[in-house]
């Protein structure tokens, strides 16, 4: 059996498939859930609350370890004996990374 026509579409599917693009379940012979039309759908919006997400949430890394860095760094040139500063530029490139991977899902 090298081809498939669907009963329901008639799109002729390969003997492989088990699903047809419409839905048609050559396994089960019935109608099933159209899978990449309602799961685009789904996906496409779950995407984008995911970019949105990704970008806020960079968008605090970033902003937290700049602050810290700079709050830091403050603390420790008015200090007579030096003191100690934290670069905290682990959130930073990961608020950097997140944001970019956001504003990117977000456009994509
Ligand atoms: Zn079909």
């Amino acid at each position: 059996m090298a081809t498939r026509r669907c009963p329901s579409c008639n799109l002729i599917n390969p003997g492989s498939a088990t699903v047809c693009d419409c839905g048609w379940s050559f396994v089960e012979q019935a109608m099933t859930e159209p899978r990449h039309l309602s799961n685009d759908r789904e996906s496409e919006e779950d995407r984008r609350s995911q970019a949105s997400r990704q970008i806020v949430t960079g968008a605090i890394f970033l902003g937290v370890g700049l602050i810290l860095t700079v709050a830091t760094f403050g603390a420790a040139a008015s200090s007579p004996s030096g003191g100690t500063y934290i670069l905290a530029y682990g959130p930073m490139i990961y608020g950097a990374i997140t944001l970019f991977r956001g504003v990117a899902g977000r456009n994509g």
